[in-house]
């Protein structure tokens, strides 16, 4: 029992640190910021003779859709920053999932435990 206790303690301090990322108040962008290489499709182009048109980007996805948008060279870092900010953020999100259904797996040990027939 002691043990339990003590593993729903650690669960909770864990919930607590996790939350800091999520009080955090910078901004958040979904995607990733990647650079990407291609070929325009003109038959003449300097692409055709594999100098490829390199531009910074922004994917990410929207309802089932891919998304794509082309980054000024002035806000890359910035708009990658934030998509770091995102990423943990999400990270996050999914261990408070993890940490959630260990609290209730101790919850239900717990009960288990204290719980007794009522008196005939
Ligand atoms: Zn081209």
């Amino acid at each position: 029992m002691s043990r339990l206790r003590s593993a729903l303690g650690d669960r909770l301090a864990e919930l607590r640190q996790v939350l800091k990322i999520v009080f955090g108040r910078s901004a958040l962008v979904k995607g990733n910021v990647y650079e990407l290489a291609r070929k325009c499709g003109k038959p003449n182009c300097i692409c055709m003779r594999g100098q490829l048109h390199r531009s910074m980007v922004l994917t990410w996805s929207e309802k089932g859709k891919g998304r794509l948008l082309s980054l000024p060279s002035e806000r890359v870092m910035e708009v990658k920053k934030k998509s770091e900010a995102y990423l943990r953020f999400r990270r996050a999100r999914a261990r408070v999932t993890q940490i959630h259904r260990d609290i209730l797996a101790l919850l239900d040990r717990i009960e288990k435990l204290r719980r007794e027939e009522p008196l005939r």
